[in-house]
């Protein structure tokens, strides 16, 4: 039993330590996406340096430096590589092929933050944290029960079951 105790209050605590390592990351980001979120995309942006686009019209055709191809079909926010429907981050073909599209004029293309999915924004993240775990006071702020029968009367009270017609009533 001892043991259970601990397992579950060891959780306990790593459950609020996580939540309190999002809030700390909340605060003290900056921008529209959380930090990984930042730095992912930053990679995935350098990556796109030395992309060739070639858009047919509803999808592009990406060549990496390496020779690699993949396409990307905005329309169906897709990449053959895989990475953007996985994880829903842009990859760097995508992000080369939204650019390429601003780039060849065309007009309504979002922002590249707008297809970014919902999930990395930092605003989702702080919507989701909004909800705080209250703050306990220690032991010696706790009520003293001094009764036993005073503790078992209210136990009763709060989750008593309903008595069977059977049972003789208590006096
Ligand atoms: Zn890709």
């Amino acid at each position: 039993m001892m043991t259970h105790t601990n397992i579950l209050l060891n959780n306990m605590c790593e459950v609020l330590n996580g939540i309190c390592n999002v809030q700390r990351g909340i605060d003290r980001s900056h921008g529209p996406f959380t930090p990984t979120t930042t730095t992912l995309l930053d990679q995935m942006k350098r990556q796109t340096q030395k992309h060739m686009c070639i858009f047919n019209g509803v999808k592009t055709q990406v060549i990496t430096h390496w020779g690699d191809q993949f396409i990307v079909s905005l329309d169906e926010k897709t990449c053959k590589c895989r990475h953007w429907e996985i994880t829903s981050m842009l990859c760097s073909h995508a992000i080369s092929a939204i650019w390429d599209k601003i780039k060849l004029g065309t007009k309504n293309v979002p922002e590249l933050e707008q297809w970014v999915h919902p999930c990395y924004w930092l605003v989702t993240w702080a919507e989701v944290y909004k909800h705080k775990i209250e703050p306990i006071n220690g032991r010696l702020m706790w009520p003293i029960i001094t009764s036993r029968q005073k503790h078992e009367e209210r136990y009763d009270h709060t989750f008593a079951l309903p008595r069977s017609p059977e049972e003789p009533e208590k006096h």
